[in-house]
């Protein structure tokens, strides 16, 4: 089974071989068939489209083990990126690979790497956190469990949440350390800004075009200092209070 990842927005990013093996397939499983169906009709693909996304990944699983049984080319693409990413996708790989069949990946675009190569930051690690919690409540729990870290760390967000998300990360982290807001990435109104986290509310808010579309939040890495853990920072705290 080939995993195919595909283009995230400019259909000229994917790739030869992705095209060959899109082609060769019988049958493509995907997350939403009507996504897809743009895809096939841009290659004029023959294949056919199956539906399987996080509520039937089981039962999709055997569906594409019996079709490998038979001696039918099988693909897996996600609605847009890399498979398994934030996506559906692992559970059928994981099912493929146990009934004994190569899972081949062939590697196309995944939005927090793009995102990071246009990000001009220069954290040597990152961690990527995904989709953060729904309730800002959460959310801000999740990021002051993230406040510490001293990699990039990198976050998805929907367009209707990305207000209140970055709202969120200017009230829980630290406030001169860069936040980059990367909208659009490879679209016709792609954006990518680096600035102060106590900034980026301010940013977004000055242009409602700013809060369109598809976005990757990245977060610069906390300075070591800031990576204290609670009570060390409690113990400099109460020093630094016993200073003239
Ligand atoms: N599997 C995909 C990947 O490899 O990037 C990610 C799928 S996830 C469901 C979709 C999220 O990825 C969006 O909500 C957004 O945060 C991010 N994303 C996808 N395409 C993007 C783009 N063109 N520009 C910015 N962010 C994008």
């Amino acid at each position: 089974m080939y995993v195919v990842g595909t283009p995230i927005g400019h259909l000229g990013e994917l790739s030869s071989r992705a095209i060959a093996a899109l082609r060769a397939a019988d049958l493509i499983a995907c997350e939403d068939t009507r996504e897809t169906a743009r895809l096939a009709s841009h290659l004029g693909l023959g294949a056919q489209l199956v539906a399987v996304h996080e509520h039937n990944e089981r039962a999709g699983a055997e569906r594409l083990i019996a079709a490998l049984a038979d001696g039918k080319r099988v693909a897996l693409v996600s609605d847009a990126g890399t498979p398994a990413v934030s996506d559906p996708g692992a559970r059928v790989v994981r099912a493929v690979q146990e009934a004994g069949y190569r899972v081949v990946p062939i590697s196309g675009p995944s939005a927090a790497v793009v995102a990071l190569s246009a990000s001009g930051l220069l954290d040597a690690q990152f961690r990527f956190v995904g989709f953060l919690p729904v309730k800002s409540a959460a959310r801000r729990k999740t990021l002051e469990a993230l406040r510490g870290e001293d990699c990039a760390l990198v976050f998805y967000e929907a367009p209707h949440r990305i207000v209140d998300c970055v709202a969120d990360i200017a009230a829980v982290m630290q406030p001169e350390r860069e936040l980059v807001i990367a909208r659009e990435l490879t679209k016709l109104f792609e954006q990518i800004v680096r600035l102060p986290v106590a900034e980026a509310p301010a940013w977004l808010a000055a242009d409602t075009n700013r809060q369109r579309g598809e976005f990757v939040l990245l977060l610069a890495g906390a300075q070591p200092e800031e990576g204290l853990d609670a009570e060390a920072r409690r113990t400099l705290d109460l020093l630094l209070d016993e200073l003239p």
